[in-house]
């Protein structure tokens, strides 16, 4: 089992999970956490559902509080917060996943842990990195570019969704970057095509 760090907890709970989740949903999983990890450190709770309402404070008529958590519940198993397991007299048994065990959460995570060490746009030592890789010259015309004037172009725009990883950094010429920034090759090919011919011919 994982262990509870509490502001870890918070922090992707918050950023990752409640997005996620309907209000309703959010307090339902908060309440299933208050009740088992953090109340005595094990993923497992046994409650019924009556109970369940009655602490999360619903104003409803009693019978539309047990199908509103019934309906709760299952937003959250299939979401992959909880696993429901057998009932007896006590109450269901459920059990919690603490949010980085939660599928959607991992993916984000995995997301964000790529974006961090794949920036070679901010980092100076990276972005020298690229220049060297491309030997400083301009991926589009081929001009030689010094530390003074070589920029890095986004193959992919950033405003399409392109990142700032090292496949997606080329090194570029201003006159070049001037033309494709923001565009994609493509759109960017004829107007660049142009604009070398012109420069080659002065
Ligand atoms: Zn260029």
């Amino acid at each position: 089992m994982t262990k509870f760090d509490v502001q870890k907890v918070f922090e992707q709970f918050t950023d990752y999970l409640m997005p996620a989740l309907t209000p309703y949903e959010a307090t339902l999983y908060i309440f299933l956490l208050r009740n088992s990890f953090v109340k005595n450190g094990s993923c497992d709770i046994r409650i019924g559902k009556r109970t369940i309402g009655g602490n999360l404070g619903s104003s409803r008529s009693q019978s539309t509080a047990f199908s509103h958590v019934t309906e709760l519940l299952k937003g959250l198993k299939e979401k992959g917060c909880i696993r429901i397991g057998d009932t007896n007299r006590e109450g269901t048994l459920y059990s919690i996943s603490l949010p980085e065990d939660i599928p959607l959460v991992k993916e984000k995570l995995v997301v964000t842990a790529e974006q961090k060490e794949e920036d070679f746009f901010n980092d100076p030592e990276k972005r020298k990195e690229i220049f060297d890789r491309d030997k400083w010259l301009c991926h589009y015309c081929g001009d030689k570019v010094t530390d003074k004037n070589a920029t890095l172009d986004h193959l992919i725009p950033q405003c399409k969704g392109g990142g700032h990883n090292k496949n997606n950094l080329k090194t570029c010429c201003l006159v070049c970057n001037a033309i494709k920034s923001g565009k994609t090759y493509e759109e960017a090919a004829p107007f660049l095509l142009k604009s070398i011919r012109e420069r080659k011919q002065q």
